[in-house]
């Protein structure tokens, strides 16, 4: 069995202010109370994003610093324990770089890193 939704109960569902919950009267397209609603809403949002970015910021310099540790010029390899134990964080990079022998290497600004094996990483400063 098809499950339909009548257009009489579809107007039955209560449409409520996106910031407050409160139940919404009037055009069908509205989605706050007021402008103190609509307002409060992007002050919330905003932050909700800035906190967002302030985190994935702080994990990528706190990456690259850990690379940054492990060798401030040339290539050197290391155990991939090594950033583990350190609480590198894999799932965050600045960039993804594709050498002409199809390596990827994950980007953190000035570095780079390649899991060339399970067990060990090649760490490189990209610029001098
Ligand atoms: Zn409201």
């Amino acid at each position: 069995m098809i499950n339909t939704v009548s257009m009489e109960s579809l107007a039955d569902i209560k449409r409520c202010c996106a910031f407050c919950g409160k139940e919404l009267t009037g055009r069908s397209d509205k989605k706050f109370c007021d402008d103190m609603c609509r307002n409060n809403h992007a002050y919330q949002q905003g932050k909700f994003d800035n906190e967002v970015i302030n985190r994935i910021n702080k994990s990528l310099l706190y990456n690259r610093n850990i690379l940054r540790s492990i060798t401030r010029r040339g290539r050197k390899i290391v155990k991939k324990q090594i950033l583990v134990d350190k609480d590198f964080d894999f799932n965050v990079i600045t960039g993804l770089y594709k050498t002409h022998r199809h390596q990827e290497y994950m980007l953190l600004y000035d570095y780079a890193y390649r899991c060339i094996n399970d067990e060990d990483v090649v760490v490189l400063k990209c610029y001098k």
